[in-house]
């Protein structure tokens, strides 16, 4: 099958308060393109290769606003900031959706191990999602072509119990049984009644977005306090009217930030909390089922074998990003610590899989109506 691959990235992050207390070891090194993760208990070892690995381990130094980045007097190590992540994988995301593709860009692992910090970032270590909506502006704004007018439209929902809820609508105003995902031909799979918002400049996309990270379902967890248990989707409509060749360009750049991928004991959940935990699971587990099966078919095996997108919320929304029409990139992010082994493991072997599988993207130009 022709087309290009998924392309996966893996960043590990510096040890957390409680694994600087426990005296934890780094389990994982990174040398080019290669990972290696080290079994604590017997010293073995596993290499894994990636498109992209970011060592943000250590090698940084923190400025009096709290941003972090490289060390260059720092011996040895290369620690990447968050504008060395953008500049790889958000650029990336940019092109896509100027050349118009259809984009999508998802962040893996568990509770605690980076996800939200790649992609929304805290404070001052803004991260893919600001940095590359800003760039969106930018680029409109520096535009010489006075053909090309630009409409930028955001959304934000987040998955939680497999149901579908709008984030830019307060928690009291929605409905309860969540939103419907439907499916047309030229925008793909896509959420019927979603708030989306024309925005015009990067301040006011990024109130919208303030917004709905407010909206979201926070729980009090025992891994990370700030951690949701929830999938967030953030979509972007771009689209290019060229008022020359009567064209327009649509593409729509999917940012995802996945729930925590541990498995529901180590968490420590009980009761409501266990419950989304399932459904979680359940979402992600789906998610892995697709992967394999894509990976499958990607690599000539069980080529009739059905794709069960439809099995999870999660998955029907990422139908077209993942073996369809979308250029399609996972980061993957890690604990260094020895005490998570197993679910860095899991994670690697995740997104393992998730690199074989091809997707054949085209440019959504139609004509103008
Ligand atoms: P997740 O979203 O996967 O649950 P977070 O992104 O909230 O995890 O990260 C957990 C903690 O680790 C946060 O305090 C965050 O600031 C810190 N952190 C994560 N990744 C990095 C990194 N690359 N560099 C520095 N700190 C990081
Ligand atoms: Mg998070």
């Amino acid at each position: 099958m022709s087309g290009s691959s998924v392309k996966v990235a893996v960043r590990v992050r510096p040890f957390n308060p409680r694994e600087n207390a426990l005296g934890d070891k780094c389990i994982l090194k990174m040398d080019g393109y290669k990972t290696t993760i080290t079994n604590p208990a017997d010293g073995s070892t596993k290499d894994f290769t990636f498109d992209y690995s970011f060592w943000s381990h250590d090698g940084y130094i923190e400025e009096p606003n709290g941003y972090l980045k490289a060390d260059p007097g720092h011996m040895g190590c290369q620690y990447n900031d968050q504008s060395f992540v953008y500049n790889v994988l958000g650029e990336e995301v940019l092109n896509n959706a100027w050349d118009g593709f259809h984009t999508c860009l998802f962040a893996y692992g568990q509770t605690g191990s980076g996800k939200s910090y790649s992609m929304i970032g805290y404070g001052e270590n803004k991260g893919i999602v600001p940095q590359s909506t800003n760039e969106i502006f930018n680029r409109i704004n520096n535009s010489t072509d006075d053909n090309k007018k630009y409409q930028v439209k955001c959304s934000m929902v987040e998955i939680y119990n497999e149901k579908v809820q709008d984030l830019l609508v307060l928690p009291k105003d929605r409905v309860q049984s969540g939103l419907k995902i439907r499916e047309d031909k030229k925008r793909g799979v896509y959420i019927q009644g979603v708030t989306e918002i024309p925005v015009g400049s990067y301040s006011e996309i990024d109130k919208v977005m303030q917004k709905g990270n407010e909206n979201r379902s926070v729980g009090a967890h025992k891994l990370n306090q700030n951690s949701s248990r929830a999938h967030t989707v953030i979509s972007i409509d771009f689209k290019t009217v060229d008022t020359a060749t009567k064209t327009e360009r649509l593409s729509v750049i999917n940012l995802v930030d996945l729930a925590g991928s541990e498995k529901t004991e180590k968490a420590g959940t009980t009761g409501d909390r266990l419950k989304e935990g399932c459904a979680i699971n359940k979402s992600l587990s789906t998610l892995g089922q697709v992967i394999k099966v894509l990976a499958d078919k990607s690599s000539g095996k069980g080529k009739k074998q059905i794709v069960p997108y439809r099995n999870s919320a999660l998955t029907r929304i990422l139908q077209n990003a993942l073996g369809g029409n979308s250029k399609t990139m996972m980061i993957c992010a890690l604990s260094p610590a020895g005490d998570n082994y197993d679910e860095t493991l899991s994670t690697l072997r995740y997104a393992d899989r998730a690199k074989s599988i091809k997707n054949k993207a085209v440019v959504n130009e139609s004509p103008t109506e």
